[in-house]
């Protein structure tokens, strides 16, 4: 037992050191440089260029990218628009595989924002902070040695639907869901809203319905790294986000990481014109980059 708890000590610690730990500051610069693409809403060159650039690192470090092209429709404009799933593989023969995942468009209109509804959403946080963190992890995966092979998904059109609705929302997954790639995988990690810098992460109630192993394995890995403070062990609300197509649809147990109070002095900044790197940390990209590090080596 004490031979088991000094390897399992060594392994983490020489997953933290060197050149395969996870580096806080350049995934903090990766969520500076989406916000810098301009607003990443389906259909505009914004998004597409920004898009690109995840394509670009994507063919750079995996062992295959498979890009997942689809019409999404805006409901503000009333628009069929070009929007693609990008999925990063890695041993994509190997039929035992886990998912990670996070959408990379964001919001066309700010509808939490009573100053200025009609604006976009910036997305430094809903959408740039769980992309920068995969963008981050995807030139650690080959040192990791994992057992199981592992498909990194950058979702698209999720942040397009009408508030209270529910419609609209979480167009690339449901796409996905409905043509997935074989082989499939067989549990997954979504994460979401990730970047705030007062970061709490309470258990989302569908994700303990659909995969509650997966949560507490996660939430027991995030306690082991010291971050019991940020991954809470209490239930919070429900949201219907990319987990879900992936769960009721692709049959995936999916899990989803996210933060559902993201404000500033008592004032809401999600889906506000205030969802800015100003109010995102590198610590908190941090806590959740290991977290996943650390459960993907476990593979
Ligand atoms: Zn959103």
């Amino acid at each position: 037992m004490i031979k088991r708890m000094i390897t399992l000590l060594f392994s983490i610690s020489a997953l933290f050191s060197g050149e395969h730990r996870f580096d806080a500051q350049r995934a903090f610069q990766f969520l500076e440089k989406q916000v810098a693409f301009g607003y990443r809403i389906p259909g505009t060159d914004d998004h597409k260029a920004c898009a690109d650039w995840i394509i670009e690192r994507c063919s750079a470090l995996a062992d295959t990218v498979i890009v997942q092209s689809f019409s999404a429709y805006n409901p503000y404009t009333k628009k069929w628009v070009e929007a693609r799933n990008i999925i990063a593989r890695f041993r994509p023969g190997e039929t035992d595989r886990v998912m990670l995942s996070t959408h990379f468009d964001t919001r066309p209109v700010s509808d939490r924002d009573f100053a200025k509804p009609f604006m976009p959403v910036p997305g430094a946080n809903d959408g740039a902070s769980g992309t920068a963190v995969l963008l981050e992890l995807l030139d650690k995966i080959h040192a990791l040695n994992m057992k199981a092979g592992l498909d990194i998904i950058f979702w698209d059109a999720e942040d397009m639907g009408i508030a209270g609705s529910g419609k609209y929302f979480c167009q690339g997954s449901e796409y996905y869901a409905l043509h997935p790639l074989e082989p499939l995988p067989q549990k997954g990690i979504l994460i979401d809203m990730i970047g705030d810098k007062d970061l709490e992460l309470l258990i989302e109630k569908n994700s303990m319905l659909y995969a509650p192993e997966l949560v507490l394995s996660v939430w027991n890995i995030a306690a082991e790294l010291g971050y019991q403070h940020i991954f809470k062990k209490q239930t919070g609300p429900e949201v219907y986000d990319d987990h879900m197509p992936l769960n009721t649809l692709a049959g995936i147990p999916t899990i989803d990481i996210i933060d559902f109070s993201y404000t500033y002095s008592g004032r809401n900044l999600w889906h506000t014109t205030k969802d800015l790197p100003a109010f995102c940390s590198p610590q908190s990209l941090l806590c959740v980059g290991e977290t996943l590090l650390l459960w993907l080596s476990r593979q």
